[in-house]
């Protein structure tokens, strides 16, 4: 007979199996993919899409027509509390979703509970990444003659490419703009001195101000407090401070890790309910911990596709088997890109030839047809 699955979450490791629904549907399954809205944005590209290389059309998946395409319901919505008794989720609209198996690729926010910020500053954080084009707007519309401020709080990759990329967007619009970058500790100060020398030369060539050695402590209303006690004053401030995962696992009392994220096992399956699954940014890997990057949550998209059905028909799972080493490609936002893998490490226009093709060849993956003529 068949059962109900759910997946929450249209993101980077639920792709394969949106893709693939009908598998799903023609063994006799319900699908209902639940989603705050209908499109769901590739971060790698979310940087690019702010600095003008790609148009939002070409960094997004509908995933509304890719679940109705299939069969499958799509209900707009954000699912608040898993009920895992029950085998019921709610939503903040208050419906009440049963499941007999439900998968969750709610992904990660950037946290900002623990900053005061003063309710009318202009504030957009890196993710998710629609905030990009809200911030894009902001500045389209505001950036003339007169000197704007923009600082970005967050020295990691996010921090590094959203800057390089507002550095880009600036000049092309014609404006003038004084950005800062307010680095934490040290710039891409988790990677090979070699990335970050590189990082910080084409920042500041570009005139970008990079601050290291302190930390954002609080955002009033146009001006960023340090915590060296500096008072910077802004128009606009991004904030890329890491991420975390929503708090949804913690609030419903289901087993997470340390990050609060849905602690699973090696068949990416809730280690205290079976028939609840995850992957991406909302999961903590017992076996080991994962990084934060989209790169676990594609590699796991395969395994999801076949545990899923697994649990459905009660068949044998599969583990999912972390590669130790992947590349990364970050975009400097001015046709070049740093590239690392392991120990090698390059810039220039080559690296960001490659980061486009292989981006572009995933988005092609998934992507349905006539969405790049989407308005
Ligand atoms: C600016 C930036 C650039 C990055 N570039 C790279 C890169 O080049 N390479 C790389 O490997 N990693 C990169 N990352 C990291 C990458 O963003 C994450 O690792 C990746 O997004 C994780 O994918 P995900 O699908 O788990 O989460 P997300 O991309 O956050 O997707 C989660 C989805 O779930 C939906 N959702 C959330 N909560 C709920 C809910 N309660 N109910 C229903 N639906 C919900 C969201 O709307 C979203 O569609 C970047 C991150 C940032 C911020």
């Amino acid at each position: 007979m068949g059962k109900h699955l759910v997946l929450v979450g249209g993101g980077h490791a639920h792709l394969t199996c949106l893709k693939e629904l009908k598998v799903f549907i023609e063994r006799g399954h319900e699908v209902t993919l639940i989603g705050p809205a209908s499109h769901h944005y590739y971060s790698g590209m979310g940087p690019g899409m702010l600095g003008g290389t790609y148009r939002p059309q070409e960094i997004r998946f509908n995933i509304l027509k890719m679940a109705q395409a299939a069969g499958a319901r799509f209900l707009q919505g954000v699912v608040v509390e898993v009920r895992p008794g029950e085998k019921r989720l709610v939503l903040a609209s208050g419906e009440e979703v049963p499941y007999d198996v439900v998968s969750f690729n709610t992904g990660s926010g950037i946290p900002t509970h623990d900053l005061p910020i003063a309710p009318d500053a202009n504030v957009f954080t890196v993710k998710p990444i629609e905030q990009l084009l809200k911030a894009q707007k902001f500045i389209r519309d505001r950036l003339t003659k007169k000197m704007h401020h923009i600082l970005l709080a967050g020295g990691g990759p996010a921090g590094l490419e959203i800057t390089g990329n507002l550095v880009r967007l600036a000049s092309d619009l014609g404006g003038r703009a004084e950005i800062t970058l307010v680095a934490g500790r040290r710039l891409m100060g988790d990677f090979p001195d070699k990335v970050r020398s590189l990082a910080l030369a084409s920042l500041t060539e570009r005139g970008v101000k990079v601050i290291e050695g302190t930390r954002l402590r609080e955002v009033q209303t146009n001006v960023a407090v340090l915590q060296d006690g500096r008072m910077l004053p802004f128009d606009m401030i991004f904030l890329a401070l890491g991420v975390r995962p929503s708090p949804l696992f913690n609030d419903s009392g289901l087993p997470t890790g340390p990050d609060g994220g849905l602690l699973v096992n090696e068949f990416l399956q809730s280690v205290a309910h079976p028939e609840i699954f995850g992957g991406g940014d909302c999961i903590y890997f017992q076996p080991q911990p994962l990084d934060k990057v989209g790169v676990y949550a594609v590699r796991q998209n395969p395994i999801l596709l076949h545990n899923l059905q697994a649990a459905l028909e009660n068949r044998v799972m599969w583990r999912f088997k972390p590669q130790g080493a992947y590349l990364l490609i970050f975009n400097l936002g001015n046709g070049r890109a740093i590239f690392r893998r392991k120990q090698l490490v390059f810039d220039g226009p080559l690296a960001f030839k490659l980061k486009d093709y292989i981006d572009r060849r995933f988005m092609q993956k998934f992507q349905i047809s006539g969405e790049l003529e989407e308005a």
